[in-house]
């Protein structure tokens, strides 16, 4: 069969209905233990020899589903699901490093992202520098021998700042060195990092990918051989794997990923050009607005996420949050709600104060998850809040 498009591989990929009684619904299989044909058979599973099932932490039916899917989307080799994102973000850049080792970040970072590299630095003595990856020469002189991988978020969070994924790619090759790619706002209906020639991507699948905000979940793709080593290690000794009905909601949200990514794009065009005009608002950031060239190169829209900064303090900032109506304050993006949070003090407060204001995350930027609902009410919303 030829490669299915996107619109179809994300309804269809991984599962045939046939070898499962017919059942057009993927099955959940809810079952921690399976039952062995034989001791026999048993000590041939632990050996490696046969295919089945053991335990559920080393491998689920209806997990495995999903990460056929992702993997395909993706268009990886291969996938695995996590009981969160940072589940998956853990047990990727741990599998990468050892004591000693350098990695060198994008400019911003998920606040637990942050915090989790921090820690290794603390515990392991690694080192961790920030990039802004305008160019190859900066990128060059920022790699050291001890480099174990480059780690990227884009848009970063909450500025929407671009990285040129391609770019970043080319120098890390000559180093052979791995960039792994959280993917988490863009979703690989936007932006495919493996197909401009990064080698692992992340996802909080708890926010784009399941979409209705009842999951948490995270995922990653990449090479098979990466990824089988991550399986048996980070993934099965410390054990956040996804528990298979979380799976199996993520695989029925994730159906309508391209509609839903569209109609948040849609809105979030509507509203920042709103915005743009609205004289409490000083800065808009989206990535459509921003750095055009890179968009171009590798984003498809510009996804559901809009920052900006409102003209006034920390106290004011707080305060037009509590003038919304059906907008709620809420940390979390992808949902159909739209939400609204404050960086400074929610999502990044982790961040020491000097460091968050060098990541342009200022007292007065609020960042917004644009929802699914009428754009005209969401703004609505926001003016009568803006204007009060
Ligand atoms: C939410 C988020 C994470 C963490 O994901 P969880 O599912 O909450 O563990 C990581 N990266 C980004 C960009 C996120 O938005």
């Amino acid at each position: 069969m030829s490669k299915k498009r996107f619109e179809t591989a994300v309804v269809h990929e991984g599962y045939d209905a046939k070898e499962m009684l017919g059942s057009l619904s993927t099955p959940l299989f809810q079952t921690s233990t399976y039952e062995f044909q034989s001791a026999e058979h048993g000590e041939r599973s632990f050996l490696g020899e046969e295919d089945g099932y053991i335990y559920t932490r080393l491998g689920n039916p209806t997990v495995q589903v999903l990460e056929k899917r992702i993997a395909e989307l993706e268009g990886a080799e291969t996938g695995l699901a996590f009981s969160s994102g940072m589940g998956a973000i853990s047990a990727v850049l741990i599998a990468l490093t050892k004591a000693n080792d350098h990695v060198l970040c994008s400019s911003g970072l998920y606040g637990c992202t942050f915090g989790l590299l921090m820690m290794m630095k603390e515990k392991y003595n690694m080192t961790v520098d920030f990039s802004n990856f305008t160019s190859k020469e900066e990128i060059r002189s920022q790699i050291k021998k001890e480099t174990a991988c480059i780690y990227i978020e884009t848009p970063i969070n909450p500025t929407m700042q671009l990285v040129d994924l391609q770019l970043v790619a080319e120098v890390a090759k000559e180093f052979d060195i791995p960039v792994v790619v959280d993917n988490t706002f863009s979703s690989p209906y936007i932006q495919r990092p493996i197909e401009l020639g990064c080698d692992v991507v992340v996802h909080s699948a708890t926010k784009y990918l399941n979409g209705h905000g009842d999951v948490i979940a995270g995922l990653a793709v990449g090479k098979k051989e990466f990824l089988d080593k991550v399986a048996a290690t980070t993934q099965k000794d410390i054990g956040a794997v996804l528990s298979p009905f979380d799976a199996w909601l993520l695989l029925r949200g994730m159906k309508t990923l391209p509609l839903r990514m569209d109609r948040h794009s849609d809105n979030a065009e509507k509203i920042v050009e709103r915005m743009l005009k609205h004289d409490k608002i000083s800065n808009v950031y989206y990535p459509k607005n921003g750095d055009g060239d890179i968009y171009k190169k590798q984003m498809k829209r510009g996804g559901g996420v809009i920052s900006f900064e409102y003209k006034g303090d920390k106290k004011e900032s707080q305060a037009l949050l509590d003038r919304l109506s059906f907008v709620k304050v809420a940390v979390s993006l992808g949902d159909p709600e739209t939400l609204i949070e404050h960086p400074a003090t929610m999502t990044h407060a982790v961040i020491p104060e000097e460091e968050r204001l060098k990541m342009g995350i200022t007292d007065n930027l609020i960042r917004l998850s644009v929802g699914l609902e009428a754009w005209e009410d969401i703004w609505e919303d926001l003016e009568q809040a803006l204007n009060n």
